[in-house]
């Protein structure tokens, strides 16, 4: 037998399904010197149990590729490496009971067509042709997906470890990982059987991964639930089915009762996300085990009554199945329910792959995703929405308990674009917060910080159900329609607090970012937007920059990028730059509209002269301020810096003051709406690495007489002609705005897919940001977007701001 080896290039910590898929892609991507450590046998973890449905359904656009990934994989793997498995294609009906489901559905439709999945709708009529076992009277429909299925989860998993091992690479079982350490610029993990040297290292540790994580000293936002399923014996019926057909049933969803409901053998699988669910590991009573390899918690079959009864009243046949079996196991839950992929933060080197809560049906795509990050440092699709960067370290034990039992309860739930989840909540709050409540707010939580969304006047529905729609118009609308027109006609101001801000300083600072972005440092004095680029040209992120003096900047930058973007910087900060991270030491109001100036004049001395993109240091009600003259909302308008603790000083006296002249307050959805008619982009929406600084249209932000990180590859895509580009459509879009990613079409072609997609008050539209095929980018170009399964007509407008274009109101 080989000896235990002592060095490696990637050492990954767990032998799941996910640590299996990841040692696979490193070493198909030619980096076969990687081990994999697991403390049991493959598959001791969650794998072992998992049901092992493969549905490619999300309404994520990245989980769904993701997903799409990991099925094309799982259709050709057996073959590739040798290893039979049981992967059954058997399509799945996904049950819809209400309008809003169905539209949902529609949605996803949309979005699988751009990814090359014909996903079906089904009319009620259409359900029994699928699946003949079923009462279809009170559905609205039903989605049809030729390509769900499931497979073993262990087979899956040795066969990617056959695989991994066929390329070279290699696995040690019964090998915990017991500790690591840093020494120079190496990992040494510290296992029973040795140590071994390795340039990066993955944590893949599953529902482990927290206890994996302190040993880098890392606090891993998570939490573990009980997730239980019951198989059933044979049915005749089915039995004479599957003879008959040749085949399986589709799987069955009912998302709206919230379970799965699988043919398993000749019988049944069902599997429930009950609403009363149970949480482990939580408190000292049930601590965390050393070790659960391949074991269950006990069955607990009561809580799942409702769900049970449900089913067997849809597919009665499931009242006549014996029950033979229950499986109660672990599955760990991030606060938003998608895993981890992407660095580990803070932590040189080191990676995440963990905490998935579908790790079967994504481990073939975070394999490729994981290998990407490690062998090439960033990923083909933008990862967002799994990045472990998304969390920001304020996730405590309770926020996680609170946040993954929501998600859990609501694992098929629908994610309004309206409605602002209850759970955990109030984490971080604005120093003038209850005097926002008390104007009415009606709160979200960004990056844990709570900011009024609308203002509610006496008599809007505040009630859950006032939102819980795709529709434009709902509670919300007409209030946001006023808070527009305020800052359109007289002033507003929006309590922001938790914008990201780093300052840095020392000598070279400007030299430094100059050659990190792609446009140029603005004076001392003065601001600008700055975009930074990946070597490809992509877009990493956009910050604004305030030039402090000559060697001092601050940026300020969305709050969810707090740590991505901090590590952003930090990873080409040289030695002798300090950045320090400012972002809880100050808080700002967005105070905006033609009458800022008068509200601004009677608080302050500063000079309201200074023309658009400068700063200046004030004093309000005896306090330090910061004015910056921007505006998100495209009217003329300032940033009022302060610190926190004299932000509530600053409100009243910018609130009393405002009172003569019209002063409203604003929340998010205002602030969406008049950034959209400005064309501003948002952060992981418009402006993300799956699109190039020329593609996304910055290109008045690109400084070509300097150099900076991408430029070489921006220089030749700009001899290339771009073949893709950002465009601003008016749509004619009825009752819905459109939702990230909804297709553009040009005759029976898709061309392009909506970035963002909102109603425009001042200017009385649907509009679109989104990315276009170069050659239809001409305005007046008449297209169609598909909306919640209608195409809508569409015209490609000026590339300049639907709403001022000169942006004379900003330079009043
Ligand atoms: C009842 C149930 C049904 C499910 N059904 C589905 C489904 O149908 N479809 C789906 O996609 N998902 C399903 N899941 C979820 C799925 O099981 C998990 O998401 C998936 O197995 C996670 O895989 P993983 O590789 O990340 O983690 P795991 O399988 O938990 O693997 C982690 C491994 O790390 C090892 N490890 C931990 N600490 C150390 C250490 N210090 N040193 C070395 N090794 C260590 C562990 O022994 C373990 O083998 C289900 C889960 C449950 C509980």
């Amino acid at each position: 037998m080989a000896e235990f080896p002592t060095s490696a290039r990637v050492v990954i910590i767990g032998g799941g399904a996910v640590g299996a898929s990841c040692l696979y892609h490193l070493a198909k991507a030619g980096w076969t010197d990687c081990v994999l450590l697991e403390k049991n046998e493959l598959t001791a973890g969650s794998t072992w149990h998992a049901a092992g449905n493969v549905p490619t359904f999300s309404s994520s656009w990245s989980i769904m590729n993701m997903q799409r990934y990991s099925a094309e994989l799982y259709r050709g793997l057996g073959a590739e490496v040798d290893y039979p498995m049981n992967y059954h294609v058997t399509g799945s009906v996904r049950l819809g009971h209400t309008a809003e489901r169905m539209d949902e559905f529609r949605r996803v439709v949309g979005m699988g067509r751009y990814q090359g999945m014909d996903l079906e709708l089904l009319a009620p009529d259409e359900i029994k042709a699928r699946y003949p076992f079923l009462e279809t009277h009170d559905l609205a429909g039903a989605l049809y997906d030729p390509n769900d299925g499931d497979i073993d989860p262990a087979q899956l998993t040795q066969a990617l470890a056959k695989g991994a091992r066929n390329m070279g690479a290699r696995i040690e079982r019964f090998c915990p990982v017991l500790a690591v350490r840093r020494e120079a610029d190496e990992w040494v993990i510290v296992t029973e059987k040795g140590e071994i040297r390795c340039e990066y290292v993955v944590n893949a540790a599953g529902y482990y991964a927290r206890e994996v994580g302190r040993m880098f000293g890392r606090e891993v936002p998570m939490m573990v639930m009980s997730h239980q399923y019951m198989l059933f014996d044979t049915v005749p019926e089915i039995a004479a089915h599957s003879a008959a057909t040749g085949g399986k049933l589709p799987l069955l969803r009912d998302v709206d009762s919230s379970y799965y409901l699988r043919q398993e053998k000749n019988g049944f699988n069902l599997g429930p996300y009950e609403g009363n669910c149970r949480a482990h590991w939580v408190d000292k009573d049930d601590p965390f085990p050393a070790d659960f390899s391949f074991q269950l918690f006990p069955d607990d079959l009561e809580r799942l009554e409702w769900h049970i009864e449900d089913a067997m009243a849809r597919v009665p046949l499931l009242g006549t199945a014996p029950l033979t079996k229950v499986i109660n196991g672990p599955i760990p839950y991030t606060p938003d329910g998608n895993p981890l992929i992407g660095p580990m933060p803070g932590v040189p080197k080191a990676f995440e792959a963990c905490v998935f809560t579908f790790g079967i049906c994504q481990a073939g795509g975070a394999g490729k995703v994981l290998a990407e990050w490690v062998t090439e440092g960033a990923t083909e699709w933008d990862m967002w929405s799994c990045d472990p960067r998304r969390f920001t370290g304020f996730e405590g034990e309770e926020y996680c308990i609170a946040k993954g039992m929501e998600v859990y309860g609501h694992e098929y739930g629908m994610h309004f674009p309206h409605y602002a989840w209850p759970a955990g909540r109030g984490q971080k709050l604005s120093s003038v917060h209850d005097r926002v409540a008390g104007l009415g707010a009606q709160f979200g939580a960004y990056n844990g910080w709570e900011r009024a969304n609308w203002y509610a006047r006496a008599g809007d529905d505040v009630t859950p159900e006032g939102v819980q729609t795709w529709r434009r118009e709902g509670a919300w609308f007409s209030a946001v329609k006023a808070e527009c027109e305020a800052v359109r006609d007289a002033a507003g101001i929006l309590d922001l607090p938790g914008f990201s801000r780093f300052r840095v300083s020392g000598r070279g600072v400007i030299d430094w970012l100059s050659a990190q972005i792609t446009g140029r440092v603005p004076k001392v004095g003065r601001l600008g937007l700055a975009y930074f680029a990946d070597e490809k040209g992509r877009i990493v992120t956009e910050m604004s920059v305030a030039r402090v003096a000559e060697d001092e900047v601050m940026l300020i930058t969305a709050a969810t990028a707090q740590a991505h973007d901090r590590e952003w910087l930090l990873a080409s900060l040289p030695h002798g730059l300090i950045l320090r991270d400012e972002t809880d030491d100050w808080s700002c109001q967005i105070l905006t509209g033609p009458n800022s100036r008068a509200v601004l004049a009677g608080v302050c001395e500063a000079d309201l002269t200074l023309p658009w993109l400068t700063w200046q240091r004030a004093q309000i009600a005896g306090a330090d301020v910061v004015l910056m003259r921007v505006s998100f909302a495209g009217e003329l308008g300032w940033e009022i810096h302060s610190r926190r603790e004299d932000t509530p000083g600053v409100w009243d006296a910018v609130m009393a003051s405002g009172s003569a002249h019209g002063l409203r307050p604003f929340g998010m959805f205002a602030l969406n709406s008049l950034r959209i008619e400005k064309g501003y982009r948002a952060w992981k929406g418009d402006l993300s690495t799956d699109y190039t600084v020329l593609q996304g249209g910055l290109e008045r932000f690109v400084d070509w007489g300097h150099e900076f990180r991408g430029k070489a590859a921006l220089a030749a895509e700009k001899q290339r002609g771009v073949t893709k580009q950002f465009t601003t459509l008016v749509i004619e879009a009825g009752a819905y705005d459109p939702p990230y990613m909804s297709t553009i079409w040009h005759g029976d072609t898709v061309v392009g897919e909506v970035t963002s997609g909102y109603f425009g008050h001042r200017i009385g539209a649907c509009i679109g940001l989104g990315m276009l095929r170069a050659d239809l980018n001409v305005a007046g170009t008449v297209l169609e977007v598909e909306i919640f399964g209608t195409r809508h007509r569409a015209v490609v407008q000026d590339d300049a701001p639907l709403w001022d274009p000169s942006n004379a109101r900003i330079r009043a």
